[in-house]
């Protein structure tokens, strides 16, 4: 766990313990558990120490085992989730769906009759926002929640995601990667840290988009076209190893999808002119990215309290990893 640099801030400082315990509450019928897990952030080892850890005593540090698995399984956390929280609806969910692209055709549509510049900026904030909205129904469609109609879940994922460039399948599925390994250093997909060789392999621009603010919060489309640092592969490309063989198709779906947006954001663009385009579609769709990479950012890690990050084998990396998002 050592030798950490969190994603979007500077290489951290050293401090006198390599980790603390966070303890986590969970209320599972009329039992409440306390797990007490790693919290890796209070002190980085250099390269150099690191490369001596192996010969050197183990740190001072709590009872408690990072990779230990939670006294708790899946079915204890399903049993104490509501019922209805378990229900879906696909009318409730095409309601959410029907009132956001209502609200979003008819932002556009009074930002362009009053086409003023007080009324842009106010236009753009709330239109972002409401991209963000579209992007959070797709990603209930991603997850299966939106329905229990497969088909229809793939179709309203791609309409949504399709909408503000994202490509459906390709996320869906790097994102499911996301969820099995979430707080693992090498195997998360969002927001994980680098280990200290490759920061120092990085050369300055790349540092710089990387984590000097305000860049890492417009990172998302560039995350989705190559990944991150040290990892290889594209969101667009059906054989990039971020994909089974037998996903290849509904990659390729999803990237078609995509290019068919795109041309259709062109045409607009040569309908309507540029600068109508920036306001109305361009502006907005930055913000929607930097809710993204904000949103994503803190569920990683934290505000307060940091969260756990893990390494080498996990037992049940689901398990462990699922409890240490913030939200
Ligand atoms: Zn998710």
């Amino acid at each position: 766990m050592a030798r950490l640099l969190l994603s979007g801030v500077a290489p951290l400082p050293l401090l006198p313990c390599r980790r603390r315990a966070i303890a986590f509450a969970l209320p599972l019928g009329n039992v409440r558990l306390r797990l007490r897990v790693a919290a890796p952030t209070s002190r980085v080892a250099t390269v150099e120490e690191d490369d001596n850890e192996n010969n050197a005593p183990p740190p001072p540090c709590e009872d408690f085992d990072p990779g230990a698995a939670p006294p708790f399984g899946l079915a204890d956390i399903r049993a104490a989730i509501p019922k209805h929280c378990w229900v879906k609806d696909p009318w409730r969910s095409m309601g959410y769906v029907l009132r956001d692209v209502v609200v979003v055709f008819a932002l556009a549509a009074a930002a362009a009759r009053l086409h003023s510049c007080l009324a842009w900026p106010l236009y753009w904030a709330a239109q972002g926002t409401m991209f963000w909205a579209l992007f959070v129904l797709g990603h209930d469609c991603g997850h299966g929640s939106f329905s229990n109609n497969s088909r229809l879940n793939s179709v309203m994922g791609h309409i949504l995601h399709s909408s503000i460039l994202v490509p459906y399948h390709g996320w869906r599925i790097s994102h499911r990667t996301h969820h099995q390994n979430h707080g693992h250093v090498d195997k998360d997909e969002s927001w994980h840290p680098l280990p200290e060789r490759l920061y120092r392999s990085l050369n300055r621009a790349t540092r710089m988009l990387r984590f000097s603010i305000p860049f890492p919060m417009l990172a998302y489309p560039f995350y989705l076209w190559s990944r991150s640092p040290g990892k290889s592969g594209s969101h667009f490309h059906p054989s990039s190893d971020l994909f089974q063989p037998n996903e290849r198709n509904d990659v390729l779906t999803s990237t078609a999808c995509w290019v068919a947006m795109a041309a259709l954001l062109a045409g607009l663009t040569f309908l309507m002119g540029p600068l109508l385009m920036l306001n109305l579609y361009f502006v907005p769709y930055w913000i929607f990215v930097m809710w993204l990479d904000f949103v994503t950012y803190l569920h990683h890690h934290g505000h307060n309290d940091k969260l756990p990050w893990y390494r080498g084998k996990i037992d049940d990396m689901y398990r462990n990893g699922a409890i240490c998002g913030e939200d």
